[in-house]
């Protein structure tokens, strides 16, 4: 086999065969073929597209480049959760506990930010003392003793998707719908769970942009799911304003300690409540609606918040020491009216700027920073009131103006679009 002509037939719209794409991956990974001759075949598929066949097959190699993890021995319901990514997005650090309250495992294995959206890692790593770094052996003890555990995404799974994924980076060739469903459920299939929720974030916050294509991104999941046989449910949900109220890592643990103190933001409510009876009622099978009623008395109950303090004891992490030794800048709103729109990709950008992001896996960030916003989508507001409060360690230029231009504030309120956009599955 060619690599050009394996190319050559993707560039003429021909299907590949599973032993065409399976060279092709294997041949990069193992350094027999070149970064550019990779990115000609990435490019190859970012214009034609790739069937439905070919992506399961593109999924299976990269999936067979690593380790698989197999979970049967719990002998419980396992579901996995994963969100492509937005901004404010604490949900791991709240569903989590929850759906572990029911006797279902939650085993995660999470991404570090990169860019402008954070990463549960990084979330995780502001709690002074949590080990983020364990042994499989460790990993699924503390699965059979507390139910969820959240780990750093293991170098050995999917090792194929870490190399060409870092070259569509770099060439610009990310967002392609076979290339992402591919990506991203090799690792989640490789990690062992039977039912795998996926939160995909629609909006200008996040990397996809559009509902048509999220929802054709969506389809395809379910269908490689399908090939593994494991039940693959996606969620859209809005990424076009910030989930909660905080954005910046030790500030969104301290969200979701006070999601479980009964203090929460409206839509962070919503979906948090959504996405953890989804993944009940998908693992138990039952209906919804009851699985709803269950994680509502979790909550009123104080289970959960119990469960969330076990589960980060257990990891070596005291919640009471939190990475967020910073400076406080509080923002006056400057007029009256309702707040119609946030911009979560503006704001992103600040909280970026103020160092909690990183532009490469390997550099250092400012755990404390980020922004608190007082007042949310849909509130009034009035002259000289709290709008927010910006931390920091460095002070940026027009940091004020920059928070401010990420609100729209009106005389008339607009109709505030529901949280959850649709699920498919
Ligand atoms: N997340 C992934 O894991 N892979 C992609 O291709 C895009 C987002």
């Amino acid at each position: 086999m060619k690599a050009i002509e394996i190319t050559y037939k993707k560039n003429n719209k021909e299907k590949l065969s599973y032993e065409e794409i399976k060279y092709m991956v294997n041949s990069y990974v193992k350094n027999k073929i070149s970064d550019s001759t990779m990115s000609e075949f990435l490019w190859a598929i970012y214009y034609n597209g790739l069937s439905i066949e070919e992506t399961y097959y593109l999924t299976d190699v990269m999936i067979k480049s690593g380790e698989v993890i197999y979970l049967s021995k719990l002998n419980k319901p396992v579901v996995d959760k994963h969100s492509t990514g937005g901004v404010g997005d604490k949900i791991t650090l709240i569903v989590s506990p929850i759906v572990a309250c029911t006797g279902v495992c939650v085993p995660k294995m999470s991404g570090r930010s990169l860019g402008l959206t954070g990463g549960t890692v990084d979330k995780l790593e502001s709690i002074t003392g949590y080990k983020l770094k364990i042994s499989k052996e460790a990993f699924l003890e503390e699965l059979k003793t507390v139910g969820c555990a959240v780990i750093s995404q293991s170098d050995k799974i999917a090792v194929a998707d870490k190399k060409i994924y870092a070259l569509r980076d770099e060439i610009g060739a990310v967002d392609s719908i076979p290339l992402i469903a591919s990506s991203i459920m090799s690792k989640k299939i490789a990690s062992g769970s039977d039912v795998i929720i996926i939160d995909l974030k629609v909006g200008a916050g996040a990397f996809m942009k559009n509902i048509k294509d999220a929802t054709a991104l969506a389809k395809t999941m379910v269908k490689i799911g399908k090939f593994y046989n494991k039940k693959v449910i996606c969620t859209l949900s809005d990424m076009d304003t910030p989930l909660g109220c905080n954005i910046g890592n030790s500030l969104e643990v301290k969200e979701a300690i006070d999601f479980f103190n009964g203090k929460h933001d409206k839509r962070l409510f919503d979906l948090s409540v959504y996405i953890s009876s989804l993944m009940i009622s998908a693992a138990k099978k039952i209906s919804q609606r009851r699985a709803r009623e269950i994680v509502i008395n979790l909550l009123e109950s104080g289970h959960a918040r119990n469960k969330f303090r076990e589960w980060i004891r257990y990891q070596g992490g005291d919640l009471k020491k939190l990475k967020d030794k910073c400076n406080k800048y509080i923002v006056m709103s400057r007029e009256d009216g309702y707040i119609n729109k946030i911009d979560s990709l503006k704001l992103a950008t600040l909280v970026y700027d103020l160092g909690a992001g990183r532009h490469k896996k390997t550099d250092k960030i400012d755990y404390a920073v980020g922004v608190m916003l007082n007042r949310t989508l849909g509130q009034r507001v009035r002259k000289g009131e709290i709008l927010g409060v910006i931390y920091y360690n460095k002070k940026i230029k027009d940091f004020e103006e920059r928070f401010i231009d990420a609100f729209k504030i009106e005389k008339k309120k607009k109709k505030i679009k529901n949280i959850i956009i649709k699920t498919i599955k």
